[in-house]
């Protein structure tokens, strides 16, 4: 048999909103954690994650030599698809013979946008994990790659047949495997936190681990991707095993990646109950639908004891028939109910607001005037865009105002034309963010932070400020 090493990679961002957004919230190679664990002896697998990396290509060259791995797989979202194939290619030259695979969001969603063989001999769709041990099994033996919805070699005759196929059935691999996080450096992982009202904290960016509890989510909202690249499935992890990892970690601050966590509010309860009873003293930050805190607001009360910190809440629009529009299954009375609860519960709130192409400068004003109401809280404003491969996404392609729609899926760039022209609508765009920014939690609450955090947020804001009022250069002189 032979012994292989494999690389994973994780890629940097390139889009300067995805750096600034990174300069906030900086979360572990969590999926590259999971995949490395499928990895067993005799074979050995290193994680390489350029996304904490100062001088990424420099960085990825000298691991490439260093530790000369038989395979590399990238993963990543679509706006990295151009960083991974820029990867794929110094990979080539430096190793020609390394077998080098595509994963993630962007090869799940849109394969027939990555049919490159000279760059990834196979791509994978969906669960990573158990793909991993299927190309072990292919590489160990000196067998030709496996083939199948989910591995699908780019040079094969049925590549095209295959990418046509919707994402396939998630694995119950991607949640029970233990992820392994002794192949990444702790400390370069942190999250914004905003402490609690009057509390003096550390520092604002804490260092802060992952944990997912379930993979994929009931629900249908028509601008999300999970339900469409886990196929309509939701899987979830036994409550003691989730309550294992959470008790085995050092770090004080949890993120629970799930899609979405409190779906299974009787299991979310046990799990509050369990780590309670056991002791186990962590904060916690958690995305939870208002629909869901709504109707069962005793369990935000159980997890604020067991030290639930801060709820991110997707409230997406201020309207009844946009909400309905988008199959949110929630409205925006329930929307402010759910803020109430929580702020009773002395819990911070991320509000996530979405901003439709078509907005005019009254519906810009609408959201200004509701940020004063809706504070405190951290205020994330996307604009609408259909994810990459869904259905919406192709019935949307005759109408994108950027030759790349993938690379600027970033919900910050607009896909689709705006109503109002690009400079406007930016600008208008930029002051939500600015007038968000004056009411987060710690400032509202004043919370004692470092002078330097305060520093950093204020800095890393003007930035980003500065980027979103520029944003309109990157289009085509016809939108701006
Ligand atoms: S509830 Fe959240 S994860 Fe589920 S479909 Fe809607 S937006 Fe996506």
């Amino acid at each position: 048999m032979k012994s292989l090493k494999i690389l994973l990679v994780r890629p940097h961002p390139r889009l300067p909103t995805s750096k600034w957004l990174q300069s906030m919230i900086c979360l572990e190679p969590y999926a590259q954690e999971l995949i490395a664990a499928a990895v067993e002896e005799p074979h050995d697998v290193q994680i390489c994650d350029l996304a904490v990396t100062k001088k990424p290509v420099k960085a990825f060259k000298k691991r490439l030599l260093e530790y000369a791995p038989d395979f590399i797989g990238f993963g990543g979202f679509s706006s990295q698809f151009c960083v991974n194939k820029d990867l794929a290619q110094i990979a080539r030259k430096l190793l020609p013979d390394a077998v080098t695979c595509l994963g993630g969001i962007h090869s799940s969603s849109i394969p027939a946008d990555c049919k490159y063989p000279d760059l990834f001999d196979l791509i994978v769709r969906g669960d990573g994990v158990s793909a991993m041990k299927e190309i072990i099994k292919a590489l160990e033996t000196e067998q030709s790659l496996p083939e199948s919805d989910w591995i699908i070699p780019t040079a094969s005759p049925r590549f095209d047949a295959l990418a046509q196929k919707p994402p396939p059935a998630i694995h119950s691999d991607g949640i029970t495997m233990k992820p392994r996080r002794d192949l990444v450096n702790a400390s370069d992982y942190f999250c914004i936190c905003y402490g609690e009202a009057g509390q003096k904290v550390k520092t604002l960016f804490p260092e802060i681990a992952c944990v997912r509890t379930s993979v994929g989510c009931p629900n249908r909202c028509s601008f999300c991707v999970v339900h469409f690249l886990a196929n309509g499935k939701y899987l979830q992890r036994e409550v003691e095993s989730v309550v294992d990892e959470i008790a085995s970690l050092e770090q004080d601050y949890i993120y629970f990646v799930d899609d979405e966590t409190f779906i299974n509010t009787k299991r979310m309860q046990r799990i509050a109950e369990l780590l309670i009873e056991r002791g186990v003293k962590k904060k916690y930050i958690s995305w939870a639908r208002s629909d869901t805190i709504c109707k069962h607001p005793e369990l935000f009360a159980l997890w604020k004891k067991a030290g639930l910190e801060f709820v991110y809440i997707g409230f997406e629009s201020l309207k009844d028939e946009n909400l309905a529009a988008y199959n949110k299954n929630a409205t925006p009375s329930q929307n402010r109910k759910a803020r109430e609860i929580l702020r009773g519960l002395e819990l911070n709130i991320h509000a996530a607001l979405m901003i439709d192409p078509d907005f005019e400068e009254e519906d810009f004003l609408t959201v200004q005037k509701a940020i004063k109401e809706m504070a405190p809280a951290e205020f994330a404003f996307t604009v609408l865009s259909p994810p990459p491969g869904t259905p919406s996404f192709e019935e949307a392609r005759d109408t994108f105002i950027c030759a790349d729609p993938c690379y600027y899926y970033d919900c910050i760039h607009t896909i689709l034309p705006t109503k109002l022209p690009l400079k406007r609508f930016y600008k208008y765009f930029a002051i939500l963010y600015a007038l968000g920014a004056a009411q987060i939690p710690a400032r509202v609450n004043k919370v004692k932070m470092p002078l330097r955090d305060h520093i950093r947020f204020v800095m890393a804001g003007m930035k980003f400020g500065w980027q979103l009022m520029t944003m309109y250069r990157r289009y085509d002189r016809q939108y701006w």
